[in-house]
């Protein structure tokens, strides 16, 4: 007879299946057609939606073509007045309606997901479709408040949405609650792998009596999805692959079309010593072996102290060695069937890989079967360049090494072209949040991981994208302001460079380039001329070296608002003093003006603490984003130099300014102004010359993290196009303004000079 710690340790788990028969009825091996204008079409071009921890064959839905998205796109925008036209509260009253009735099936919602995706029916059940009822409720709250929360803001019609296999319907919520609630339509497009719970949505759309054509879904594969986005619609929503992300900025480039994108991750999982291992490890759990790993903000990088390293690790491979791999509507199962083939192909690929490069990998055998199952696994033993510590691998892998210092920490954490998520474990708060202060991410949890709330603003940085999903900042990405509209601005005449000492003007006679707080010469030593001066031909070399200056200037992101507030008071003050060598006119009036109504923004434009679900304070932090380039408009160049780059400043960046082409002088002349009002050298740094290729430069520079561009249309889709390599956010206005009126003042200079950081913080219990 054993003991009873005996016994306890022999136990295992009986099987607890959840029963498929009612998702398996409702299939009942349906070939879908594409949900448009409120009803199902005739399938055509079928394909299969395969559970993948068995193989079985779900159902059939339709490969969407670009007659469907065009059929889809019409239906959407014929909605589209009706819908912007309801008042808050009768589009919130749908909302709540779409709310009660998935509630009302979420264990219908949960099995179909759990089948069609692979993952296990507890996180279905109790996260997934749970956070997306949230999603509804919340967003009918943001309907109903729209006109009081957003004065002046207006949908922007009809938007395009294209979510990933990962978490489909919390995606779809994601996306389209927001865009409802803010009076858009939508045309969605889910993954090929896993489209069953939208079209079970499509379902409740017309038993809710939503009006035909709001919401219309499109099946198909990535052929649809670039179909959606060359269409007739004026916002592309993206969550994916960076590089589908990078495809579809340079395929939106020029179009008009606004655009978000939330792609990859590489997120770090920080150990510190004085951490609370056990909680770290069941945090690992969470962070990387949730959902198979395929979680965009996976922690899938562990950073641990060296001084915990070993004692740490141990834990961490006796708790995997508990993970129950297997049956997916089995309610002890911890981890389930990975997406499919091609998904489990790429992360063996990977991890062998990662082990010819030297990594040591820690993984129990798969179970037998059909299904499409990856045991988790940790890699040890390897180290930053490691290609398991580089790329996005999407599946139940974690890698880990080790740091010393905090600072090390940081550097490593940062070593990375994405910047999505990141979960800091230390009992020290103080240092926890000192840490969260630095590193490059959208999202930070403190002693958690993989917290969503619909009240918490969610999305990336740097390569991760742009664009946030949920609360009050998720609703901006759905709404618009009143527009510029002035006439197109045409782009200025080509210029004629001169050598140095034509014109019979000694190079040194001839206006300099400011760059570090000095006044240089181009690099190429040519000028050109304008009327009353010549003014240095900046180029490419010029650029770099701006940008540098500007990197060595990272002082100016760190000091308080008030600091920057008294430096712009002190400018203001030095431009009204100067104004009468500055020229004559209202403009420099106006600019005096503008100068001080910024430096009153510098200290007032902070973020926000949401009330999330849980037992969290989330502080949602409005940072600079660091070095941005601003080509400031032809048009007002002294006022529309002042209301570009003074509102990026008083917002912590530090700035690359290209003033007019055709008159540069004003701009040149605020040097003076600059340098005896303490703006430290290389906040502001002025490089004159060739717009279109100047922009250019900004748009391609990796070190450049954000883009605005006032300029013709074709420099502005030029930068929307080459900004696809670091995935910089820009943002282009083709259109002239009236500089001395609200288009030269409004808020969103100060919402596009900033990135949102969501830091979740223990609060109470
Ligand atoms: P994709 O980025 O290809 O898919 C995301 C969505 O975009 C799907 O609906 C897809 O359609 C659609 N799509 C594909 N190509 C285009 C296109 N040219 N234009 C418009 N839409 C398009 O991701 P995959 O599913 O191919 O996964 C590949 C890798 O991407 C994964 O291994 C993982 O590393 C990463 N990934 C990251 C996600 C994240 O949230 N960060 C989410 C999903 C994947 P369809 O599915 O039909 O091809």
């Amino acid at each position: 007879m054993p003991t009873v710690s005996e016994a306890l340790s022999l136990m295992d788990y009986g099987p607890a299946p959840e029963s498929p028969a009612v998702a398996l009825d409702w299939l009942k091996g349906r070939t879908f057609g594409q949900f448009i204008a409120g009803a199902f079409t005739a399938p055509r071009d079928p394909f299969d939606s395969v559970n993948p921890a068995t193989g079985a064959v779900l159902a059939q839905v339709s490969q969407g073509s670009e007659a469907d998205v065009a059929a889809a796109v019409k239906a959407a925008r014929a909605a589209a007045r009706k819908w912007a036209g309801l008042s808050g509260g009768q589009r919130a009253r749908h909302l709540y309606a779409l709310a009660r009735l998935m509630q009302k099936r979420e264990r219908l919602f949960a099995v179909i997901e759990s089948l069609d995706n692979g993952k296990p029916i507890r996180e279905s059940r109790d996260i997934d479709v749970p956070l997306a009822v949230r999603h509804f409720y919340h967003h009918a709250g943001w309907a109903e408040l729209i006109a009081d929360e957003f004065p002046g803001m207006r949908p922007h019609g009809v938007c395009g949405q294209i979510i990933p296999w990962n978490f489909p319907l919390l995606m779809l919520a994601w996306k389209a609650a927001p865009a409802l609630a803010a009076g858009n339509t939508v045309v969605l497009k889910p993954a090929e792998q896993t489209p069953l719970s939208a079209l079970l949505f499509a379902e409740l759309c017309i038993e809710a009596g939503l009006p035909k054509g709001v919401v219309n879904i499109v099946t198909g594969d990535g052929r649809t999805g670039a179909a959606l986005v060359a269409s007739d619609v004026d916002k592309i929503a993206f969550t994916g692959s960076t590089e589908v992300g990078r495809q579809i900025r340079r395929a939106t480039a020029g179009s008009g079309k606004a655009l978000t994108l939330e792609l990859g991750g590489k997120s770090p999982f920080i150990v510190f010593a004085e951490s609370d291992l056990d909680a770290a490890v069941e945090g690992v759990v969470d962070a990387i072996w949730f959902n198979q790993g395929e979680v965009c903000c996976a922690g899938s990088r562990i950073l641990v102290q060296e001084s915990v390293a070993e004692r740490f690790t141990r834990r961490l491979k006796a708790r995997m060695a508990t993970l129950r791999v297997g049956d997916p509507l089995d309610k002890s199962t911890d981890i389930g069937a990975v997406v499919d083939r091609v998904q489990l192909d790429r992360i063996r690929g990977i991890v062998d890989q990662a082990v010819a490069e030297g990594a040591v990998l820690h993984q129990a055998p798969a179970p037998n079967g059909p299904g499409c199952f990856c045991p988790p696994a940790l890699l040890t033993d390897l180290g930053a360049a490691n290609i398991a510590m580089t790329e996005e691998i999407f599946g139940p892998v974690v890698a880990l090494m080790t740091f010393r210092t905090p600072d090390e920490a940081v550097a490593l954490a940062n070593n990375t072209r994405y910047g999505l998520a990141a979960s800091i474990w230390n009992e020290n708060i103080t240092a926890a949040l000192d840490i969260a202060a630095q590193v490059k991410a959208g999202v930070v949890w403190i002693n958690g991981t993989n917290l969503f709330d619909a009240n918490a603003p969610f999305g990336g940085m740097r390569e991760s994208g742009y664009g946030r999903e949920g609360a009050r900042e998720g609703m901006l990405a759905y709404l618009t302001g009143a527009g510029a509209g002035g006439r197109a601005r045409n782009a200025p005449e080509a210029l004629s460079p001169l050598p140095a000492g034509a014109s019979g003007d000694a190079v040194d006679r001839t206006r300099k380039l400011y760059i570090g707080g000095a006044q240089k010469r181009p690099d190429g030593g040519y000028s050109y001329a304008v009327p009353g001066a010549q003014v240095p031909l900046g180029g490419r070399k010029d650029i770099r070296n701006a940008v540098e200056a500007a990197h060595k200037a990272g002082g100016w992101s760190r000091v308080t608002g008030h600091n920057r507030a008294q430096v712009l008071y002190f400018l203001a003050e030095n431009l009204n003093a100067r104004a009468r060598d500055l020229g004559p006119g209202d403009e420099v009036a106006q600019a005096v003006e503008r100068a001080f109504y910024w430096a009153a923004w510098a200290d007032k434009y902070d973020g926000k603490v949401h009330s999330t679900a849980s037992s969290q304070v989330t502080l949602a932090m409005k940072e600079p984003f660091g070095v941005m380039g601003i080509v400031c408009p032809e048009e007002a160049p002294l006022l529309g130099f002042v209301s570009t780059v003074l509102p990026a400043i008083a917002m912590g960046n530090r700035v690359i300014a290209v003033p007019s082409q055709a008159n540069p002088v004003p701009a040149l002349d605020l040097v003076q102004v600059l340098d005896t009002s303490d703006v430290p050298g290389g906040v502001v740094n002025i490089v004159t010359g060739p717009r279109a290729e100047l922009t250019d430069t900004l748009a391609k520079h990796d070190d450049v993290a954000a883009l605005w561009v006032f300029a013709d249309a074709t420099t502005c889709a030029n930068a929307e196009t080459q900004s696809a390599g670091n995935l910089k956010p820009v943002w282009t206005d083709p259109l002239t303004r009236d500089w001395s009126g609200p288009q030269g003042q409004s808020r969103e200079f100060l919402r596009r000079a900033v990135q949102v950081k969501t830091v979740w913080v223990p609060y109470g219990a």
